[in-house]
């Protein structure tokens, strides 16, 4: 049983281009969350700052972490590994301060499966359509016409784990989405009244994936 004053996990997972990163900074920026901050060994991007956004690695330096099982979780995803050392996690946690994961549904898996004993809160964020995710990948820094078709045929692939998790969220406005979020959270912990719609979501994703 967590104890009352332990932090809270938030995992956030979403195929690529649902927004989840800006929504990650900003239930950090309003609530009393911390990132939890990543290794990984793909290279960092322009606007990227290291050991914050992410710790970036090389190969053996990240098969050194995980032969030392430094690692509460990682994966491979998109050819690159990515993965949430346990230490700096527990150690917030036990502080009482809340942990905020930015990271994929495999990374969600093993989280889900090592039945901590902290409260874990599972979110999954799904873009409004398929043509609102094509504009949004195809006006990021991925100019590139076969990575966008790429991330497509992962969106496919990656929405169907939508059912692991507890709440899946739509963002079609970021503030809204945001809010549902945050009320949802507040509502895990105070053990108040969920606002959350099942066969709404399945009907989105029955849309999403026809
Ligand atoms: P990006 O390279 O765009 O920053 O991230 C690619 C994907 O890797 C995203 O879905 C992100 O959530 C996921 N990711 C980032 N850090 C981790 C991690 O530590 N573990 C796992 N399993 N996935 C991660």
């Amino acid at each position: 049983m967590p104890a009352s004053n332990d932090g809270v996990m938030v995992i956030l997972s979403s195929p690529s281009g649902a927004g989840k990163t800006t929504l990650v900074n900003l239930i950090s920026e309003k609530e009393n969350f911390k990132i939890s901050i990543s290794h990984t060994t793909r290279q960092p991007r322009v606007n990227e700052i290291p050991d914050k956004d992410y710790f970036f690695v090389n190969d053996d330096e990240f098969k050194r972490l995980i032969k030392n099982q430094e690692f509460l979780e990682y994966a491979k995803v998109f050819n690159n590994y990515y993965g949430t050392t346990r230490t700096p996690v527990i150690e917030k946690l036990s502080k009482g301060q809340n942990v905020l994961f930015d990271i994929d549904w495999q990374g969600a898996d093993q989280i889900k499966n090592k039945n901590l004993d902290y409260k874990l809160i599972t979110f999954f964020i799904l873009p409004p359509s398929k043509k609102i995710l094509f504009q949004r990948l195809s006006n990021r820094d991925m100019k590139d016409k076969l990575i966008v078709e790429e991330r497509m045929k992962q969106f496919e692939r990656d929405v169907l784990h939508w059912i692991n998790y507890d709440y899946v969220v739509i963002n079609d406005n970021l503030q809204d989405c945001y809010r549902r979020i945050q009320s949802l959270i507040n509502a895990e912990i105070n053990n108040g009244s969920k606002d959350y719609d099942l066969e709404y979501i399945r009907k989105h994703v029955e849309k999403l994936t026809t």
